[in-house]
């Protein structure tokens, strides 16, 4: 099948309401300009380099977004114009978001990346530090960046009970975040899970936003 076609696959069986990030990293700028003329508008990148040098040569109305391990030394390359940064991982590293943004007279909408996959290599917040960190109240001194929501990954695995039980982990902290914390604030909707392998099941358990690369480029070539 063609890139165009398992984008229109995927979009059909998206419910309202929840968007499709096109995960085009590894992939060359034929490939993403493929999908842009098949209508996609948001595209994910997890290298700075990688992004901006795709962006230079595409269309001025995507939406990039961020997905992946960033180094505090790389946010001023993206700080001018990315959309959404879903993997903030630490207080440190949304501080430099912050800073860059003011640089750059933007507010940078991002996202708390949350750790509950058994992976150790991956990244993120525990739900504990995420909520301390909320509950310390840093993030209202940082005007620059606007909370959105929350990431997570589900651990790599064909056990789909855990991968279900991970989802439903990060929903039901998003879900008691907003109704302690962000109650009448409208810009904490958003919850960034599902990949290739695992996005229906995010999307029955409350995602927002999926991520998928192989299911719509191919494999990566890395
Ligand atoms: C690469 C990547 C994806 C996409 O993975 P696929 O399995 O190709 O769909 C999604 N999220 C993050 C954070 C990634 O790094």
């Amino acid at each position: 099948m063609s890139i165009a076609q398992n984008i229109a696959q995927l979009k059909a069986a998206l419910p309202e309401g929840v968007r499709l990030v096109a995960v085009s990293k590894f992939h060359p700028v034929e490939a993403l300009r493929e999908a842009y003329d098949a209508g996609q508008r948001i595209f994910g990148e997890s290298r700075a380099q990688e992004l901006r040098a795709k962006r230079e040569q595409l269309p001025d109305d995507i939406e990039w977004h961020f997905i992946g391990p960033l180094q505090s030394n790389k946010v001023k390359d993206i700080a001018p114009f990315i959309h959404l940064i879903h993997s903030i991982d630490s207080l440190k590293l949304l501080e430099e978001v912050d800073k860059q943004a003011r640089k750059n007279g933007r507010v940078i909408p991002v996202l708390l990346e949350i750790h509950v996959a058994k992976e150790e290599s991956k990244h993120g917040f525990t739900p504990d530090e995420c909520e301390e960190l909320i509950r310390g109240g840093a993030l209202s001194d940082l005007k620059n960046v606007r909370l959105r929501g929350l990431m997570g990954m589900a651990t790599n695995t064909d056990d789909t009970g855990q991968i279900r039980k991970e989802f439903r982990q990060i929903r039901g902290l998003f879900d008691h975040l907003k109704n302690t914390y962000f109650k009448d604030d409208p810009n904490f909707t958003e919850i960034s899970m599902g990949m290739s392998h695992d996005y229906p099941i995010a999307v029955q358990e409350g995602s927002t936003l999926v991520r998928v690369g192989t299911r719509i480029f191919g494999e990566r070539e890395y």
